[in-house]
């Protein structure tokens, strides 16, 4: 990579892309458009180092000035959410659909576009290798037979495989991460689409706050996960990107499992506060168990995620605390 390299990151204004942006700008990249539908207002991060434009990239006109000109596409813009958002939004997450295949077309066009990146997700995993808390780690060859989440997850996994026939059939070269559960400061924790880690810190801060020393937990605790700091995905993705030897979609994520009764454990601890827990066994709660097998990543890369998720919380938990504080 250069840092002459003219790079469009696409959803710009949400969480990763925002994070995305900062570290290619100091990096000294001096060539970054940001592209994001929202209004500026509501981007997580915006910077007047960057070439800034809203733009709804579900339209193929969109995408073409998105890209126009561009070396590099990252496309991590997707109408996205935790477990709350995409159990109960699955037409709007398969529309995303129309993010990818557009930026896909335009990139094709473009002649000057050397690589494009998309992100991916664990929820593209059959869910029958998922129903057990213990399991082991998936590999990323459990995406197949397929049994994705519903609704987003089947979107994931046609986007990458649209990528891949591109990629066979074009010639565009395309890289494909499966991120599992990213987390960290300017991130959503509120609204209805923020995941589990940012929830949680808002409620044990909310309950701090308050004096009311409960906390409402969705499903029994005994679900497990692995979370990535955001450090992590921002380094992974553009070593996926300029890698030569990624060339099938791979998991990119933490491998430090923990059950979300645990997750709790680590925020109380952070907060110095003991909770009550209320289980909402009604609530989503997406499949019993996942973890991130790292095996390929460390063999491709040499590396893999390794930010401890203690670490990472006392980050996230500092910045949500003064966001609400300062909202008052
Ligand atoms: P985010 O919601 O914070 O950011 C996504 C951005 O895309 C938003 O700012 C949104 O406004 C933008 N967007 C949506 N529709 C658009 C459109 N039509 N045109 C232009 N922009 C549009 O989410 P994020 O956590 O930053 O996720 C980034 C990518 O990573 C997404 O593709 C998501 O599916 C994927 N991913 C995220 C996680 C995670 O834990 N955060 C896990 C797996 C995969």
């Amino acid at each position: 990579m250069s840092a002459k390299e003219k790079i469009v990151v696409c959803g710009a204004g949400g969480f990763i892309g925002g994070h995305l942006v900062a570290d290619l700008l100091k990096q000294g990249y001096t060539d970054v458009r940001a592209v994001d539908k929202k209004p500026f207002t509501e981007w997580y991060q915006k910077f007047d180092e960057a070439e800034n434009l809203v733009l709804d990239l579900q339209e193929k006109a969109a995408c073409d000035k998105a890209v126009a000109g561009r070396e590099i596409i990252y496309n991590l813009a997707a109408d996205m959410g935790g477990m709350g958002f995409i159990e109960l939004n699955r037409a709007l997450c398969m529309l995303s659909v129309l993010i990818n295949t557009h930026l896909l077309m335009a990139a094709k066009e473009q002649k000057v576009v050397q690589r494009f990146f998309y992100a991916s997700s664990a929820c593209v995993y059959a869910a029958d290798k998922q129903t057990d808390p213990n399991l082991t780690a998936l590999t990323e060859a459990d995406a197949y037979p397929a049994m994705p989440e519903d609704g987003y997850g089947w979107e994931k996994l046609f986007s990458e495989r649209m990528c891949r026939h591109f990629t066979e059939d074009f010639g565009l070269l395309t890289r494909v991460a499966r991120f599992h559960n990213v987390y960290g400061p300017n991130g959503t924790y509120e609204g209805g689409r923020e995941k589990a880690p940012a929830a949680i810190c808002r409620k044990v801060i909310e309950a701090k706050l308050s004096g009311k020393h409960q906390i409402e937990i969705w499903g029994d605790g005994h679900q497990t996960r692995s979370f990535m700091y955001i450090d992590d995905c921002v380094k992974g993705s553009q070593s996926i990107l300029n890698s030569k030897n990624v060339t099938m979609p791979i998991n990119l994520g933490s491998s430090e499992m923990v059950t979300i009764n645990q997750l709790v454990d680590i925020v109380e601890d952070i907060a110095g506060i003991k909770l009550e827990r209320n289980y909402n066994l009604k609530a989503p709660k997406g499949v019993n168990g996942r973890n991130s097998d790292n095996t390929l990543i460390k063999k491709l890369l040499g590396w893999e995620p390794s930010t401890p998720l203690r670490e990472g919380m006392e980050k996230t938990y500092r910045w949500i605390y003064d966001e609400i504080k300062a909202k008052g």
